[in-house]
């Protein structure tokens, strides 16, 4: 038997527990991993607090993703004991997910902790800082360069926002965050933003082309944020789109596009191809400052879980958190 979080459905309800679960339940898989550490993204707290259609399948362990230690494996390529990374691929909404003490899953899914970062330290990344790091390749990719102009960050002072703006400020970018929390000024500035912009500057309808500022744009908000975003990009920028926080809609026109020669770049972690995601790890492992990622980080418990999820979709939680599974 083993401790996690099962979400379930009877006929009237969906129930969310923290269970003793029998390990002959755990799902098909060429591997077997004890879980060391897990963490909470958004889509988590949607999942755990049934506040949105992730889940798939009943019952589910919740948790897109984990770090931990190979224990069973029919696999040449990976051996008892190799520490492994697993984002996304489905797990958490349609495979069983990180936040248990065991996950069976497919060999394929998973990548090798990188040099330099431990175990803790992959999961205070997690989905969030992994996709921060898909924005800034892809805006590297389509030629936006330091030397551009400015970068705008929204979403900010969430998960995604704040690797993003760590990993941009190393890499000699000037970022301009956008955020609905004035008193996370300071925090903001000690991962690099340059400026910070009151999240109502960008939430109201604005022109379909307004003054251009940004070179690019890492955004995790959508809506009316995404479309003011566009409408305000430099010719030829490129504004990667990776969220719904502030929802699914986007109501823009296509004048940022066809006047201006702005790209949108849509951002997946969750199917992206192993070498883009091998890559990402990497860079993460030289462009992000551990000792930033510390400032992001809070670790809580497996018991504390559904409670943390309903704080961060209330926007009360800062930068990225980690779930320590063992104890
Ligand atoms: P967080 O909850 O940590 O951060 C989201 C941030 O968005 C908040 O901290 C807040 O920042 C801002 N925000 C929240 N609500 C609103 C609103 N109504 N209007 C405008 N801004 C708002 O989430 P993550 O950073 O983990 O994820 C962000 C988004 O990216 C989510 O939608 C998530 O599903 C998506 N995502 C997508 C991935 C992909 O593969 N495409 C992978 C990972 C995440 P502030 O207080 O600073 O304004």
């Amino acid at each position: 038997m083993f401790k996690g979080w099962l979400i379930d459905k009877t006929t009237d309800s969906v129930t969310t527990d923290l269970v003793d679960i029998d390990e002959n339940s755990l799902p098909e898989g060429d591997v077997l991993v004890d879980v060391a550490y897990s963490t909470l993204n958004y889509k988590d707290a949607l999942a755990l607090t049934q506040s949105g259609p992730v889940v798939r399948q009943f019952p589910m362990v919740p948790g897109i993703d984990l770090v931990g230690t190979v224990r069973e494996s029919s696999r040449d390529d990976l051996t008892v004991g190799t520490q492994v990374i697993l984002n996304g691929w489905g797990i958490g909404e349609k495979h069983w997910g990180g936040l248990a003490q065991k996950a069976r899953v497919s060999g394929d899914w998973l990548v090798p902790l990188p040099d330099g970062i431990d175990m803790q330290q992959a999961m205070a990344i997690g989905t969030a800082g992994y996709t921060a790091m898909l924005c800034v390749m892809k805006l590297e990719q389509l030629g936006v360069t330091p030397d551009k102009g400015e970068i705008l960050v929204t979403g900010a002072a969430g998960g995604v926002g704040s690797v993003a703006i760590a990993v941009l400020a190393k890499l000699g970018y000037q970022v301009v965050a956008l955020s609905g929390r004035a008193h996370e000024a300071d925090y903001l500035k000690s991962l690099g933003a340059t400026e910070i912009m009151p999240r109502e500057q960008m939430t109201e309808a604005g022109k379909p082309l307004d003054k251009a500022r940004w070179a690019g744009v890492v955004d995790v908000v959508g809506s009316q944020v995404l479309a003011n975003a566009c409408a305000t990009t430099q010719y030829g920028g490129v504004v990667t789109a990776c969220g719904l926080a502030g929802g699914m809609d986007l109501p823009a026109t296509v004048a940022p596009f066809i006047l201006r020669g702005v790209t949108l770049a849509g951002i997946d972690s969750v199917m992206c191809p192993k070498a883009t995601r091998l890559e990402a790890w990497q860079r993460l492992s030289q462009d992000l400052d551990l000792t930033k990622l510390e400032s992001i980080t809070q670790t809580i418990y497996l018991a504390e879980v559904k409670e943390k999820a309903e704080a961060l979709l209330a926007g009360r939680v800062r930068g990225r958190i980690v779930v320590s599974i063992k104890n």
